[in-house]
Formats: structure tokens, sequence, C-alpha cells
């Protein structure tokens, strides 16, 4: 791999490397407003071609049929992201701002271990399964259920957690046997266009399987939801971009799948452990500044204990000051952008206009004039009905919100535009479990229970998204289903 110093990222395209036809972009290290280097700037034709040789993949070779193949392929990258783990660190570092802490979790090392999921659920599984013999209309009759992929997959990705999300969708789109474009957000990149170097080194794709575009306009990605050659779109992002895609999509009624925003809720139950659990919410919106699309962002307290939680929520996100994500214990490093950062800002702006107070933050760090750096803040003093309460922030904002009693608090959770998540604290399990039954929402942590895995399935209901990402779940999301009858003697 080159330096980071020196890397100039290119596209790839039908198993070469090459230049974009509109020259190059800068990416930005968000920590310090300097400029990494620069990556490929893709033009409309270079996003053609790369569908091209990923349609040619996906038709005329074997790739879609050779499990074998296909699994010695994503082991070699797995091991070859391994073998190159520091040098991928600094990159994510660097462009994503990404605290150096989580590199060792979701940021990085998770989603590359999480790649032999997808080889070993690719070799296990039932790519045919009989379902007897049967006389439907009178006809005697042996079939087969056959799974096979869907084709060509586009999958657009967001640049919060870059690896994850784009090895989330490489992973079992490949392993499944599809071919893919991937398009990365033009704020990281390198995250993706890296792949792109390890796989040409590395590993035994063969030309065209996988494809890699960066482009510093989201036109070109917009190509892939519109292209009649692409069979699927796998997209994660913002709400509103998702609606975008599944518009554009619908003139080729493409499979889509989507993986969108989050408003989620973390209730505390009157016979909670008050303390932990506002430590716990406070902690988890500050994390990588609060760009996290599962992140519990409403903190649903019991009303008699409104002011204890402002208290101890405060208390813990007071302490996490923004700060250099090279350094080991940063927890909150900076937004990616100045556009995302002042985005932030103007809803804390907004949590004031509409009559809310800050128990801690509020804006940006006097100690930190450089870099796209927010505090952690605690909005009080609003109901669920406040926008700053509604709309995703996607920053270290966290809002305190008093609830009267169980169903109250389920009430206020579930309403929301979104349902990706929540979290549940309380004493007694059954009334913990009973909540969480309640919950419109696709994953939820009960007492610090940690939902986030391989073979866990995660997505959302309602405006969260559709479908599942991981898991067994999110490996058939890139499978097409065959019914094969055969008349029998
Ligand atoms: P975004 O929606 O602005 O962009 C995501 C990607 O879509 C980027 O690659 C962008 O270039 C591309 N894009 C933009 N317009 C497009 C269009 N019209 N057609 C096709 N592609 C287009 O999101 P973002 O600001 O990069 O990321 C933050 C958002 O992502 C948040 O809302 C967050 O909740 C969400 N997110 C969701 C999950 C999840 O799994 N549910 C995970 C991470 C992030």
């Amino acid at each position: 791999m080159a330096l980071l110093a020196d890397r100039e990222s290119r596209l790839l395209i039908d198993g070469e490397l090459r230049a974009g036809e509109n020259g190059a972009f800068g990416t930005v290290n968000p920590a310090t407003e300097e400029v990494l280097g620069t990556a490929a700037d893709a033009s409309a034709a270079d996003m053609g071609a790369a569908i091209e040789a990923a349609r040619r993949a996906f038709d005329d070779t074997e790739w879609s049929r050779n499990t074998a193949l296909r699994v010695r392929c994503i082991r070699q990258l797995r091991e070859a992201m391994q073998a190159n783990i520091e040098e991928l660190r600094e990159l994510t570092i660097a462009e994503v701002g990404a605290p150096r802490m989580l590199t060792s979790g979701g940021q990085l090392e998770g989603p590359v271990d999480d790649l032999s999921f997808c080889a070993d659920t690719a070799e296990n599984f039932s790519w045919n399964t009989d379902l007897g013999f049967a006389r439907p209309q009178g006809m005697p009759s042996n079939r087969t259920i056959a799974r096979e992929a869907v084709g060509v997959v586009g999958a657009i990705t967001p640049w919060n957690f870059p690896h994850q999300i784009n090895l989330a969708k490489i992973g079992p789109a490949l392993a499944a046997g599809n071919t893919l474009v991937l398009k990365p957000a033009p704020d990281t990149p390198w995250a993706a266009a890296v792949l792109g170097e390890i796989i040409t080194e590395h590993t035994d794709f063969p030309p065209g399987v996988i494809n890699i575009v960066t482009s510093s306009d989201h036109g070109v990605g917009a190509l892939l939801s519109t292209d009649p050659r692409v069979d699927m779109v796998s997209f994660t992002g913002s709400t509103a971009t998702g609606r975008a895609v599944m518009t554009d999509a619908a003139a080729t009624i493409k499979k889509v799948f989507l993986e969108l925003g989050g408003k989620s809720a973390f209730i505390v139950l009157d016979d909670a452990d008050l303390a932990a659990a506002a430590a716990m919410a406070a902690f988890t919106t500050s994390m990588h500044a609060g760009q996290g699309c599962a992140i519990t962002t409403r903190l649903v307290v019991p009303r008699a204990s409104y002011d204890d939680a402002v208290a101890a929520a405060a208390a813990t996100m007071a302490g996490l000051r923004p700060g250099d994500p090279n350094a080991k214990g940063t927890v909150c490093g900076p937004l990616i952008s100045a556009r995302q950062r002042d985005r932030v800002q103007s809803y804390l702006d907004l949590a004031i206009a509409e009559g809310g107070s800050f128990a801690c933050g509020g804006g940006r760090p006097a100690d930190r004039p450089t870099g796209f750096f927010i505090e952690p803040t605690l909005i009080t003093g609003l109901t669920n009905d406040a926008r700053v309460a509604r709309e995703e922030i996607f920053g270290p904002v966290l809002t305190v919100i008093a609830h009267g009693g169980d169903d109250d608090a389920v009430r206020i959770a579930n309403d929301s535009p979104y349902g990706l998540s929540g979290t549940v604290f309380g004493g007694d399990p059954q009334r913990c479990a009973n909540v969480a039954a309640r919950l419109r929402v696709g994953t939820v942590n009960i007492n610090g229970g940690v939902w986030y895995a391989a073979d866990a399935p995660f997505g959302g209901y309602k405006q969260s998204g559709v479908g599942r990402e991981m898991g067994l779940a999110g490996f058939e999301e890139y499978t097409e289903i065959k019914v094969i009858a055969t008349l029998a003697p």
C-alpha cells in the first residue's frame, strides 16, 4: 500500500486501477482541515464503464456459479486487509476522523473480521432446497427452490463508518454471487479506494466482479439507481437520499435495499439504575461525535427523576471533551466536514429557539478553533414534539424527554418517523422485555446488551429503511428465489 502522504487514489474498473475522467478531488482530515491527498473523480462515462464491467462479469463468467472461487477471494480480501491493518488504521483516523479506539472495533477491525462470516455463509448456504413431490393442478411434479444471485449490485455508502458499511455490502453481495459497483461518499473516498489496491494486489477477484468508483458528484452515484444494467441498489445514507434512490429505481423496478436515518430512544424505567443509564446514553451519543445512525439520541426518563438524569448525563458529557482522534483516550472526535458541523450547530440554535436549554455543551469548543468539532451537548426542557427531538441531527447531541410511565415511554419512543434502534434500562427483566417488544425498531439493547454482530441482522422499521444488512437475512437480501418444477414420471 502507498503511504498515506503520497496517496492519489484511483478507480477500480474492470480489474484495472485508473484515473478519473474528471481529474481528482481532495480528501480532507476533519480534525486538522488539511487536504490529505486526492481521489480519482469519476465521470458518468467512468460509471458507465464500471456498470458494463460488472454486467459482463455477471453474465459472461462463472463467478455467480463458482462458490469456491468466491469464498477464496473474500477470504483473501480479509487476510490482505488484516496484513495491512496498521496502514488502514492510520488512513481511517486521518480521513474519517474516527477515534483511534473505535478502529479496533466497528470502524475497522470488526468489519474486516466479519468478512469471514460472509465466506462461511456462502460455503454452507442451502443454495438448493428440495420442496418435494406434489400434484399442483393434478400434475405430478418434483420441486426445488434455488437461491441465486440477484445480478449487478450498485452499492452507495456514507462516510460515518465507511469500512463497516462498504464491507457489509461487498461481503454478502459478492459471497452470494453478485457483481458490484461501489460508490462511496465523496467525504471518504480513500476508505473505499484502498480496497481497489488491495484487491488488485492480493486477491483473485476476476476483472469486473468488483468496481470502485469515487466521485465528487452525487449524480454519478445516482446513475446506479437509474441504469437498467443494474439489478439492485444497496444504499446506506440519509432518509432523504434513500427516498431519491427509491424513486429513481422505480423506473426499472430494481430491488432496493435501504439503511437510513434514525432518532432512537433510550428509555429509562423507574426501577433502573438511573446514573448508569444516563452515563451510558451520554457516552453513546458523544462517541465519534454522534455520527452513527443507530445512536440513541433521545433520553426518555421518568418525570420524577428528570433533574437527576440531566445531572448524571451532563456530568458524563462534560468529561468527554472533543479531542484529537489520534489520541488513545479520545471518544468524541470531529464531525466529517464544515458543512456537517454547521448543520449540527444550526440544530443547536434551533433547540434554543424552540425553548430548550443546554445542560452542557452548545457549540464549537473554544480550545479547538481548527477542525470540525462540536461539544457534546445535552438539550433539556423540551418535549418529543420539538424538531430537535424528531429530526436526525447526526452530531453529539442528546435531548432529554420526560415520560409518565412505561406506556408513555413506549408511546414517545414510537412517536417518530424513524424506527432504527432503541435501548431499555430497567431493574425488572420482564418489564424491560415487555417494553422492548412494543418498540417499532430493528434492534434493541436491554441494560447494555450489544446487538451489533456479524450474525445479527441490522436494519430499520418505518422510514429507517427496507431490508436487513448482515446476518443470514443480510446475505439473503442479495439473492433471488427460483422454483424449478420437473414433471415427475
Ligand atoms: P447522504 O444520504 O447524504 O449520502 C450517502 C451517499 O449517497 C453518498 O455516497 C452520496 O454521495 C450518495 N448520494 C447523494 N445523493 C444521491 C442521489 N440522489 N442518488 C444516489 N446517491 C446519492 O448521507 P451522508 O450524509 O453521507 O450520511 C449520513 C446519513 O447516513 C445519516 O442520515 C445516517 O443516519 C445515515 N446512515 C444510516 C445508516 C444505517 O445503516 N441505517 C448507517 C450509516 C449512516
